[in-house]
């Protein structure tokens, strides 16, 4: 029995030291790039630069956020993915590029559930159909009213195939059984300035980029797509409420690094995210924005694995059925 533990303790111990590098020991030596796969000012560089800014106090050295945005996400991710495991290039993704992707792009050049060393979870970030101010309907039920009896005349606004806006309009569309014109823009920060603008009908975005402009009258919100209301949006009812229970829906944003990134480097930037979503300044800018800050257990890098393997597995039956797939 004794040698029989001997040879197992010497075993973990090459295990552990295989994954241990000089490098590892002294990470982050110099400032870490963030790639945000969508333009400045959506959802994603809004959680990207506020989890990102205490990171770097948590670990010591800058945390740059990157912008690489096309093709829905899967333009920055699919670099991202490519870069040199040794984390100093780490990315933001999110529902899209790494949950409905797959069903979107035959031929994505990553797999979401193979491709990437998971960091962690950052923040939930539900849904809500929100239109231009003066869009004719005040509620729900007569924005699908509308929009069914004048789908050539309206426009929905989204990120690009594979973003969280198209992929979550894409379901609702199919499920009040429209097909309006869809424009593409390289982020939902693009897309709000242009319903602001009145430029644009209509769009289904994530609640950290929406608030203040719904809370200003600049865009109407007619509902979000969770159980229960946001504390922060108090007066904009559920989709159950509005008449529209089906439509439920919400994303996600968390961090990934590349494949092959040593653990020891993995463990560092989980425990500086977990630090941040600690951290009280941090927890109040997400959520009075309308983030979801997730639990203890929903930190891990293996309850992001999850996540995204269940996230692959559920969106792309919902959008091949909606007839949804990436030329
Ligand atoms: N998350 C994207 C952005 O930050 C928007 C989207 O995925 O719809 O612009």
């Amino acid at each position: 029995m004794k040698r029989r533990s001997l040879v197992i303790a010497l075993a973990s111990a090459a295990a552990l030291f295989a994954t241990w590098t000089p490098a590892a020991a002294d990470y982050p030596e110099r400032p870490i790039t963030m790639i945000v796969p969508f333009a400045a000012g959506g959802p994603t560089d809004i959680v990207a630069r506020i989890a990102g800014e205490y990171m770097a106090k948590s670990l010591g050295q800058a945390v740059v956020v990157e912008n690489v945005a096309g093709a829905g996400g899967t333009t920055g991710i699919t670099r991202a993915s490519q870069a040199k495991p040794d984390g100093y290039v780490i990315m933001m993704g999110h529902m899209g590029t790494h949950g409905a992707a797959p069903a979107l792009y035959p031929a994505l050049k990553y797999d979401p559930t193979k491709d990437f060393a998971p960091i962690g979870l950052v923040a939930g970030t539900p849904i809500l159909i929100v239109t231009r101010k003066d869009f004719p309907a005040q509620n729900l039920k007569d924005f699908v009213d509308y929009v069914k009896a004048n789908q050539n005349k309206v426009n929905e606004a989204h990120a690009g195939v594979g973003s969280v806006s198209f992929t979550t309009c894409t379901l609702l569309q199919s499920q009040m059984g429209t097909k309006t014109a869809r424009v593409a823009y390289r982020g939902t920060g693009p897309v709000l300035n242009d319903l602001v603008a009145g430029q644009v009908d209509f769009a289904c975005d994530q609640i950290v980029n929406l608030v203040s402009q719904i809370q200003a009258g600049s865009i109407k919100a007619l509902a979000i797509a969770t159980a229960t209301r946001s504390d922060v949006l108090k007066d904009v009812p559920t989709t159950k409420e509005a008449g529209l229970p089906e439509f439920q829906v919400s994303a996600w944003n968390a961090i990934f690094a590349p494949k092959g990134t040593p653990a020891a480097v993995v463990a560092k930037l989980n425990a500086a995210l977990v630090a941040a979503l600690d951290d009280e300044n941090t927890r109040r800018r997400l959520l009075e924005l309308g983030s979801v800050i997730p639990d203890k257990a929903g930190r891990t890098p293996e309850a992001l694995q999850a996540l995204v393997e269940s996230e692959v597995a559920r969106w792309t039956p919902v959008l091949k059925a909606a007839g949804a797939v990436a030329n």
